[in-house]
């Protein structure tokens, strides 16, 4: 196989893999020509393009092969790197206006590199060579890799060895001496089924009764044993009608599918944690705090918003209202709070005993827990200032009827300047990212993705330091302290170091 360069060439690699892919009951025969699967392979077509278009924002050389390679695959060694993964997160989002679906790949390899460092000091393995070699063969193809982390879960009060049926959290079954073979099932995996490989990971902290679930491997997505079962989303089944004007957004979408294993194979030299159970919260934690921060993929997302809303307003004859200008800001100010915690997060980054680059914890919290509300209130604007037709716009096909057509078009119009059909355009964009398919990615996938809005309220409330936070104010306030104290309230969260760093 050739090094994949352009999206053409990433779109070639997807075909004839003999995938197991389950849509409305049926099999697909081959997904890259599926009018429903296609767009969201167009959105990851789009991160090769922009690498090509834009190699300073989208690329790096790799360290391992001295080749150019997309900036997903890239381990960060500064500050920089993980600043530019949300700049290039930011330009993808406006690029497609919905989920690009490489993210989870890219914080996985980062936080393994760090988290297998560790490992091998303390337990005398050598996960992080293998993974380093691993990263070097992905590099060579530049593939997508995509991580597997969300088990189904099963009853949510018991651990992964009390639960009922075992295979509610991902576990190995069998081994020989050649690996392990695992069966169980993840959710809502973002962009599986068009990725090359994925990284199996647990999803949450484990116990040492939880053992057999200690277990990262890499696997490649054709892999023997695998179900694909393809996830719906609201309005999906307009990229199926043959036109390009309901659907909003023709082009690109996102994909999410549940992943079932049964029985995979995953040989020795590509296991990265097999039984150490006390590094899966160090794992989890460390990825989350990557992935908080790349949710900066909204705000690209939501300048596409932005804009539709802007020219809605323009082309309904209303831009130069006060009001309306004023509701622009709001929304720009809402996006750019998203943007801002994010991009922080990774200024405040700092370096890992591996020499790679980890971003700020509560900072990217911050950026999530932003995530789980704004959009929404960015949407509502954005459906104000598109009126009633948001929602209620007849069909593609009447537009299109030789008598019904003409009057719709007359009926629709607005501001001259702008034909009805474009106005209608721009209107079925609104209603795609704001409750058609890429209304998933801004909106629910916002809520839950990374972590539902509780998991970053425990993280921030964590870190926040609140005996540090009263010791000021009681100074201030002028109330004696008790100052045999002062070592536990000197001992500055990490965040608050890196602040104070000069
Ligand atoms: Fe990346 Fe955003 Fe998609 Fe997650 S939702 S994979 S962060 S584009
Ligand atoms: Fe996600």
């Amino acid at each position: 196989m050739q090094k994949i360069q352009s999206g053409e060439d990433y779109i070639n690699s997807l075909r004839d893999r003999g995938l197991i892919v389950y849509l409305f009951g049926e099999k697909v025969l081959e997904p890259v020509d599926h009018d429903m699967i296609r767009p969201s392979i167009n959105a990851v077509a789009q991160t090769y393009d922009l690498a090509i278009s834009n190699p300073e924002l989208a690329s790096v050389i790799s360290p391992f092969t001295g080749e150019r390679i997309s900036r997903f695959l890239h381990v960060c060694t500064s500050v920089e790197d993980l600043v530019n993964q949300n700049k290039m997160q930011r330009k993808l989002g406006q690029l497609t206006g919905t989920c690009f679906q490489r993210c989870v790949g890219m914080d996985a390899f980062n936080s393994l590199y760090s988290t297998t460092y560790e490992m091998d000091e303390e337990c005398g393995t050598n996960y992080h060579e293998k993974l380093k070699l691993f990263l070097t063969e992905m590099h060579k193809f530049n593939f997508v890799v995509g991580g597997a982390m969300t088990d189904v879960k099963g009853d949510r009060s018991l651990a992964p060895h009390l639960q009922e049926d075992k295979d509610m959290f991902v576990h190995i079954v069998n081994r020989s001496e050649k690996g392990v073979y695992v069966s169980g099932a993840k959710a809502h995996q973002t962009g599986c089924i068009n990725s090359h490989w994925m990284i199996i990971m647990p999803t949450m902290r484990l116990g040492e009764k939880d053992k057999e679930y200690a277990i990262i491997g890499g696997v490649p997505v054709d892999a023997k044993g695998i179900t694909y079962i393809y996830g719906r989303q609201s309005c999906d089944t307009r990229s199926m009608e043959g036109g390009d004007i309901d659907v909003g957004n023709a082009k690109y979408g996102g994909q999410e599918a549940m992943v079932i294993f049964d029985n995979v194979f995953i040989p020795n030299e590509l296991i990265f944690m097999d039984g150490e159970y006390n590094y899966a919260s160090m794992l989890v934690e460390r990825f989350t705090t990557y992935h908080r921060r790349s949710y900066v993929c909204k705000s690209g997302v939501g300048d596409v918003l932005i804009g539709a809303a802007a020219a809605v307003s323009e082309m309904n004859g209303v831009e130069n209202a006060s009001h309306i200008k004023d509701k622009l800001v709001e929304m720009s100010h809402l996006n750019e709070t998203i943007y801002g915690t994010g991009i922080a997060s990774s200024y405040q980054g700092f370096k890992t005993k591996s020499g790679c680059f980890q971003c700020d914890d509560m900072l990217s919290n911050v950026c999530k827990h932003h995530v789980t509300k704004l959009p929404f209130q960015i949407s509502q604007i954005a459906q104000d200032l598109g009126g009633g037709n948001v929602s209620t716009l007849p069909s593609e096909k009447d537009l299109n009827h030789p008598e019904i057509g003409v009057l719709l078009k007359k009926y629709l119009k607005g501001n001259k300047k702008y034909s009805s059909e474009d106005r209608i355009r721009v209107l079925r964009l609104i209603e795609n990212m704001t409750m058609g398919r890429n209304a998933v990615g801004y909106l629910t996938e916002s809520v839950h993705g990374a972590g539902s809005p509780q998991a970053q309220r425990i993280q921030i409330g964590r870190m926040m330091q609140l005996e540090y936070k009263k010791r000021l104010a009681k100074v201030l306030a002028g109330i004696n302290i008790d100052s045999s104290k002062d070592e536990l309230v000197n001992e500055l969260s990490d965040y608050f170091e890196r602040v104070f760093k000069v």
